[in-house]
């Protein structure tokens, strides 16, 4: 979507990125510190999530982590609460749920997501550019220090940023680390030899140097060239989307200001100071571009101008193309409305499965296709299938008893000892005294004990021999057909 003022021979901007040569070099951006209100609200932000990133891993509730997100073993603990691929169902849903309130929130608010909370901006950002600015300076010292020959200093500078940016990276990415395989497991990396945790350093050392070579060198091109949602924008923002803005209607026709000179201009003064401190190294007063990661940077920067000039702030503001153009917001449009309330069905769904979510799932069949078998002791016997999906953190010692009818439960084959987070599955014989057994089929509950608590009641059948007379499912059902026909037969003649 363009969301420019410019006419289409003003496009040209837009063929090229601002950190690309038309020869496809890389052009080093040396941003101006950012400062202002924005970017200190930015900075409390930034110091909460990196606490959290930091901090989250050592919380344990019951001795396991509060979080944990091991996509490879396919376990996850969110907010003490466990969940496997049994609950596949659950994951899907947030994953759609999430995707489209990222769409919802970027129709609606734009980029706000990659200016305050992406990793990858507060990282470089908030981490990394802090650094840089510490040992060598603002923009223009980073230029002179980079341009000038190899001496004493220049190596010192260099050599210390490059040692604490790989030390950043390697806490980074085991703070990452410690969100995927849990802190205990990152403390067994560190203590063991290496050969025995091998999976893990080599995890660990790739996580480093992503982290390493994004925040030392690949930096703003992260966004503008690897990010999928960076890429996505044009489709996503519309004229409505609050986006950063620059206010053309209100800065043209810019222009430096001349003392003693009569001036017919806009607001803005062309001091360029809100493409000097952009990370991206773009001109927001070209209109909405790719590369802007709305980091506010730019307002930030022409706020303090316009108060050094005495011209109200805001100049470059959050603002609609729409808004910028006729004075009014629309934030509610039929889009934003349509995305609202599927995302209110969808997470709706997703609480109500939640709150229903048992900590077992534990299902007991018939063995299909089996007959009743004789039993000494003048007994029959069925066959069922039992599988256990056990939640939680605690083994499951499962036992299974007969409720509602005289018999025993035999385990034939498999384990109903369920490890946590497990699945058992077994094969038992219910035996039952025929004397007991008056229909065909027979209505009986079974039991499910741990620790000599009954955690559930099962509901199933079992098939019986009446009256000495064998019975086998085949036979149910011809009989049952024989009958619907006389009743069929019954009815048709009763009529007439
Ligand atoms: S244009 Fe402004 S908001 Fe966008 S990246 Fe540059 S400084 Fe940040
Ligand atoms: S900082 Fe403000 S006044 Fe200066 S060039 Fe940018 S928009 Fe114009």
């Amino acid at each position: 979507m363009n969301t420019s003022n410019q006419t289409p021979d003003q496009e040209e901007f837009r063929d090229h990125l601002a950190t690309v040569t038309e020869e496809g070099k890389r052009i080093w951006i040396y941003p101006k510190k950012p400062s202002g209100n924005f970017h200190k609200y930015r900075v409390i932000v930034a110091v909460l999530l990196l606490a959290v990133l930091f901090f989250v891993p050592l919380i344990k509730v019951n001795g396991h982590p509060l979080m944990l997100l091991d996509i490879l073993g396919r376990k996850f603990i969110l907010f003490g609460v466990a969940f496997g691929p049994h609950d596949f169902h659950l994951f899907a849903l947030t994953i759609i749920g999430f995707i489209i309130s990222i769409f919802l929130f970027t129709v609606v608010y734009g980029r706000i997501f990659c200016g305050w909370i992406c990793p990858q901006t507060i990282f470089m950002e908030m981490v990394f550019r802090k650094v840089e600015y510490l040992i060598e300076g603002d923009a223009n010292k980073q230029k002179a220090l980079n341009n000038q020959p190899w001496n004493g200093e220049k190596i010192f500078k260099k050599t210390l940023k490059q040692v604490i940016f790989f030390v950043l990276a390697f806490l980074i990415a085991n703070a990452l680390l410690a969100w995927v395989i849990g802190f205990d497991s990152l403390v067994e990396l560190a203590s063991k030899p290496i050969s025995d945790v091998f999976g893990r350093f080599i995890a660990m050392l790739i996580f480093t140097g992503a982290t390493y070579f994004m925040g030392a060198y690949f930096r703003e091109q992260v966004c503008t060239m690897i990010c999928p949602y960076g890429r996505l924008q044009g489709v996503m923002l519309d004229p409505n989307s609050i986006v950063i803005h620059y206010d053309y209607k209100r800065g043209e026709q810019r222009g430096k200001i001349k003392k003693n000179e009569e001036q017919n201009l806009g607001d803005c003064v062309d001091c360029h100071l809100c493409v000097d401190v952009c990370p991206t190294g773009i001109d927001i007063r070209n209109g909405t571009q790719l590369e802007c990661i709305n980091c506010t940077a730019c307002i930030d920067a022409c706020n303090y101008v316009m108060l050094k000039v005495k011209r109200p702030a805001g100049l470059i503001r959050y603002a609609s193309k729409n808004e910028i153009e006729t004075g009014t917001r629309k934030i509610f449009t039929p889009k934003a409305i349509g995305y609202t309330v599927v995302l209110f069905i969808l997470f709706s769904l997703i609480a109500f499965l939640l709150s229903t979510r048992s900590d077992f799932e534990l299902s007991i069949v018939r063995t299909a296709g089996l007959m009743a078998q004789e039993q000494p002791g003048d007994k029959l016997s069925n066959l069922y299938d039992v599988k256990i999906v056990n939640k939680t953190f605690n083994a499951l010692p499962a036992t299974l008893e007969l409720r509602n009818i005289e018999g025993e439960i035999k385990l034939v084959a498999g384990d109903l000892n369920t490890e946590p987070q497990g699945i058992s599955e077994g094969k038992v014989f219910v035996i039952i005294p025929k004397d007991k057994i008056k229909t065909l089929s027979t209505p009986i509950e079974i039991d499910v004990k741990a620790e000599g608590k009954v955690i559930d009641v099962i509901k199933t059948s079992f098939l019986g021999k009446v009256a000495g007379k064998k019975f086998d499912i085949k036979e149910k059902e011809h009989r049952e057909k024989e009958k619907n026909e006389k009743d069929n037969y019954d009815e048709e003649h009763n009529e007439n």
